[in-house]
């Protein structure tokens, strides 16, 4: 079979929803959990839809709160693939919410979730390439490749095999922990 490409734009997702007094937490902002769960249904939507395939959640990158939610705001999540794999499918998020009266619009956090497509029989799936046109487009994609290998070099740095902690005693000293032993 001929490999297939596809455009980012094919499987972008935007999401909006009112965010009610059900999803506050006990300060009455939006419950981080409630949000995170959003965002897990709007990178399975765009990955299912760049796949055809189901997709399982394998990995998310950092999800820093930079600002908190309220109650009463409209939340709005912009998806779209950054890169993809042989079956593996990178997709960045952008949460933004806006207060309905003034407009005024903050930016939540920006979140990379990893997916992976599954056939039928639960085997991964090989997943379209990219058609990369837009700038931007090409910016995530490398940014994305970088991150992906950063991610690997350290994981290889602090491998339980290799790891010895006496290379670290002065590094200890800058945290806050006692070293016993
Ligand atoms: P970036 O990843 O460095 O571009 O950081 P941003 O905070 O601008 O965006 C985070 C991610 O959200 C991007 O990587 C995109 O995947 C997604 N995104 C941002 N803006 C849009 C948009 O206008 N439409 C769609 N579909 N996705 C967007």
């Amino acid at each position: 079979m001929e490999k297939q490409f596809k455009t980012i734009q094919e499987s972008e997702v935007l999401l909006s929803e009112l965010m009610l007094p059900s999803n506050s937490n006990f300060r009455g902002n939006v419950h981080g959990g409630y949000v995170l769960s959003l965002m897990d249904k709007i990178a399975f939507a765009c990955a299912s839809k760049h796949s055809k395939q189901y997709c399982v959640t394998a990995s998310v990158d950092t999800v820093d709160f930079m600002n908190p939610i309220g109650i009463g705001e409209l939340l709005t999540m912009k998806a779209s693939i950054n890169y993809v794999g042989k079956s593996s499918m990178v997709v960045g998020i952008r949460v933004e919410s806006e207060n309905i009266r003034t407009g005024e619009k903050k930016h939540c956090n920006s979140s990379y979730f990893t997916m992976v497509a599954k056939d039928e029989n639960g085997n991964s799936a090989i997943v379209p390439g990219l058609i990369l046109i837009t700038e931007n487009e090409k910016r995530r994609f490398i940014k994305c490749a970088h991150r992906l290998e950063a991610k690997k070099a350290k994981t290889k740095q602090f491998s339980k095999t290799d790891f010895d902690s006496a290379k670290y005693t002065e590094e200890f000293k800058q945290y806050n922990v006692q070293i016993l032993a």
